[in-house]
């Protein structure tokens, strides 16, 4: 089975259709390039071809990319020298591109076959790349179709010909979005932004592309002319000046240089603009050799590619029939409740809201209108679709209506009685089957299953808040948890299109537990004296999406004084965080309770706009005359997470390494660029990271002490991915 085939029409047209055998969608491989290349060399050289269609077999898409799990392990395979290996490689991609950009085509632009490019949909990645340096490009109408260049989300860039075309095609400022950002447009706007040049019904894309093939058409690429000019101008150019000038300023801002990725396209663009086409090309493969010699790109795709997809499949599924839920109960209807029943029924399941009184469940099933609403406005939902969506949900107070549910999630108050009192109520009304989960965040899964008669039944399913924005679901095992509810719990995810990662049962779970020690180590510099701004601006330029200060004030500082008080009487003398609780609670006690009240750390206006930080802050706590070194914060601020991630691999609580990794990016902006806290701590070594841990432990107290599992891999000098999972790190 080949993944490209020819056919040589009578007319002269020679259409070569890729269609990768077993899979729904063309993907690239290392192996289908050399088949690819033979069929062009084959057309550009037979006399009766007189121009060629690229087109694929597969309905409603061209291509959806390089293969990433190839990229991936790209640097393995390049041989003792990967950096040349790599190169080279992406040097001989480049040639067979320009090999079909040229045509045959001699150096006085005299001579060549013109090529067409016929996209049925989706062109992602190196499937916009072919087409890029075809001729011209026609997509079918299709408005469900993706075309873009979307490398950037998984730490890459566009290294096979896309960046330097793209940006030679419309100018830097034009293409920044597509490529800094990896937005994709369907195809009528992939044409208005000049990414595509025609877009044609469906049932018409080839026939288009054969006429227009026939046509004799001019072919030459404007770059290859000799009075080109960049569109919009090239870096010494004024206008071209102020773009990348802007450009520069707009990536930095964004991605605070944590970043490795956009930094090296950026470059690539950069000198790529002021040098002929064919050695533009070679800085983008010296500038996308760096990217992939980085341990960031392979860790991200690792992370955010290939395990996140391997979770979302059932990596960790128990092996149990279909648990597809179709009627549901949600216990609640606040915040979490009115969520939890959004996502749920916009994934064609039938919703029970429940709440204490009528007007609490109208409420609830009201977020689900006012977000339809919203989406129609943006031409994202229709009225018929949002009528679709309410009519799944009943909102009552009537218990009995849960009859016939096989999953129930209780979302009330966080308080153990009240969730006692539903759990027992809703269990009455359901069948033997029925699994139950709980959504609390902070009480042990185990306690509360004992509400229930059938523990084995008995789950915490965790979702963050905003529901229907957050992408992680935290799947929680109680002592008595059996293996069907958490296949329910992994199947209802799935039906929501979320992630999932299954922990055991401890306080605060995974998630929380990692995330609290972070915000606790920014609040005990703020004790200590160290600037406010010195503490968030380290967190943001490791690549979290907010420090620790801007993070308690979004969640809140009521919420944060009530855990601390909650911690403190569970753990009595052992309690280590006193400095901790000097400024939450003092800052509870100025009523500076968060965002939601319009006062934390930072003043807001009355648009709940950040304004700066609260100089009344320094007041109490007054500014160290002397502040601590810009990485000395950020390793505070590094190790507090990561060592609690591998403490909770240590007790148990998290049993896969990916979902540790998986987790931490989805569930609280772990640095992206590392690819998760375990991917962190093999990039950096587990060797330095013992070694950083006794320079804070001796500075900053045990809390920093390297745990023993780190300790012996320090030793043996094995990595985690090594160790935890077959896939040797990258
Ligand atoms: P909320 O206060 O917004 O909503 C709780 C709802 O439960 C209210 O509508 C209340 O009327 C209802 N309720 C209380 N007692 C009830 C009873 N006896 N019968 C029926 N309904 C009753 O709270 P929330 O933020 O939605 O949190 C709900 C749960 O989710 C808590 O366990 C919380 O710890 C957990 N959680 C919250 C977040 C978050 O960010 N807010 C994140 C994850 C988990």
């Amino acid at each position: 089975m080949t993944d490209f085939t020819m056919e040589k029409g009578a007319d002269g047209v020679a259409v070569i259709t890729w269609d990768t055998p077993g899979k729904s969608m063309n993907v690239m491989t290392m192996e289908a390039w050399p088949q690819f290349e033979a069929l062009i060399d084959d057309a550009l050289a037979d006399d009766a071809v007189k121009g060629i269609v690229i087109t694929s077999g597969k309905e409603g898409s061209f291509a959806g990319g390089m293969d990433l799990k190839a990229i991936a392990r790209m640097k393995e395979s390049a041989g003792d020298d990967p950096a040349r290996g790599l190169f080279e490689g992406l040097m001989r991609t480049h040639a067979i591109l320009r090999k079909i950009e040229r045509a045959g085509m001699d150096d006085k632009n005299r001579g060549g076959k013109p090529i067409a490019a016929a996209l049925p949909g989706t062109a992602l990645g190196i499937g916009l790349e072919i087409p890029l340096a075809c001729h011209r490009i026609f997509a079918a109408d299709n408005p469900r179709a993706k075309i873009g260049l979307p490398e950037i989300m998984v730490g890459i860039f566009p290294g096979m010909g896309g960046t330097t075309r793209l940006v030679r095609k419309m100018g830097a400022m034009a293409a920044a979005p597509l490529l800094l950002e990896g937005k994709l447009n369907d195809p009528k706007k992939a044409k208005s932004a000049g990414v595509v040049d025609e877009v044609v019904p469906a049932d018409e894309l080839l026939d288009k592309a054969r006429e227009w093939v026939l046509s004799e058409p001019q072919i030459v690429k404007p770059w290859d002319e000799k009075r080109y000019k960049m569109p919009g101008g090239a870096p010494y150019h004024p206008a071209g000046f102020m773009t990348f000038v802007g450009a520069s300023a707009m990536v930095n801002v964004r991605t605070q240089g944590a970043f490795p990725a956009a930094k090296a396209l950026l470059s690539a663009v950069y000198e790529g603009a002021m040098v002929p086409f064919d050695t533009a090309l070679k800085i983008e493969a010296r500038w996308f050799t760096n990217v992939l010699m980085n341990p960031s790109s392979s860790a991200m795709i690792r992370s955010l590619f290939i395990n996140k997809e391997a979770l979302e499949k059932g990596a960790n599924r128990p092996d149990e029939p279909d648990q597809k839920v179709r009627k549901m109960g949600v216990l609640g209807a606040g915040m979490m409740g009115a969520g939890i029943t959004l996502v749920s029924a916009q994934a064609g399941i039938e919703v029970v809201l429940i709440d204490q009184n009528q007007d609490a469940a109208d409420r609830g099933k009201a977020y689900t209108a006012g977000y339809m609403d919203k989406g129609i406005k943006r031409g994202k939902a229709t009225e018929e679709k949002k009528a679709q969506v309410l009519g799944r949900i009943t909102a009552t107070t009537d218990y009995a209506a849960l009859n016939g549910c096989d999953l129930i999630v209780e979302a009330v108050f966080e308080d153990p009685k009240v969730k006692a009192e539903v759990t027992k109520a809703a269990l009455a009304q359901v069948g033997d089957d029925c699994i139950f989960a709980t959504n609390t965040s902070t009480l042990p899964i185990t306690e509360l299953a004992k509400a229930s008669d059938k523990p084995d039944q008995f789950i915490g399913i965790h979702f963050f808040s905003p529901v229907e924005k957050m992408l992680l679901v935290e799947i929680i095992k109680g002592r008595e948890t059996g293996p069907r509810a958490v296949a329910k719990a992994l199947d209802f995810v799935r039906q929501i299109r979320k992630t999932p990662i299954v922990v055991n049962d401890a306080r605060f779970f995974y998630a929380n537990r990692c995330i609290i020690p972070y915000i606790n180590e920014g609040l005990r510099m703020v004790a200590e004296g160290v600037a406010p701004a010195l503490i968030d601006n380290a967190a943001r330029q490791l690549g979290f999406p907010v420090g620790p200060l801007q993070l308690v004030d979004e969640t809140s500082i009521e919420l944060g004084a009530r855990i601390a008080r909650a911690t403190k009487a569970a753990m009595g003398a052992d309690y280590p965080d006193e400095a901790v609780d000097e400024v939450i609670f003092w800052m509870e006690g100025q009523g500076r309770l968060g965002r939601k009240a319009g006062a934390g750390f930072y003043d807001y206006d009355e648009k709940g706009k950040r304004q700066g930080y609260w100089p009344g802050l320094a007041d109490h706590f007054p500014r160290a005359a002397e502040q601590p070194p810009l990485a000395q914060v950020q390793d505070r601020l590094m190790f507090a997470q990561v060592l609690e991630a591998v403490r909770a691999l240590e007790d148990g609580v998290l049993e896969d390494i990916r979902e540790g990794d998986v987790g931490a990016i989805l569930g609280w902006g772990f640095a992206p660029w590392s690819g998760g806290p375990f991917s962190w701590l093999d990039i950096i070594g587990p060797d330095e990271a013992a070694r950083r841990c006794d320079a804070l432990a001796s500075a900053f107290g045990p809390r920093f002490t390297a745990p023993e599992l780190l300790r012996d891999m320090a030793q043996s000098g094995e990595t985690f991915y090594a160790r935890f999972t077959e896939q040797a790190a990258a």
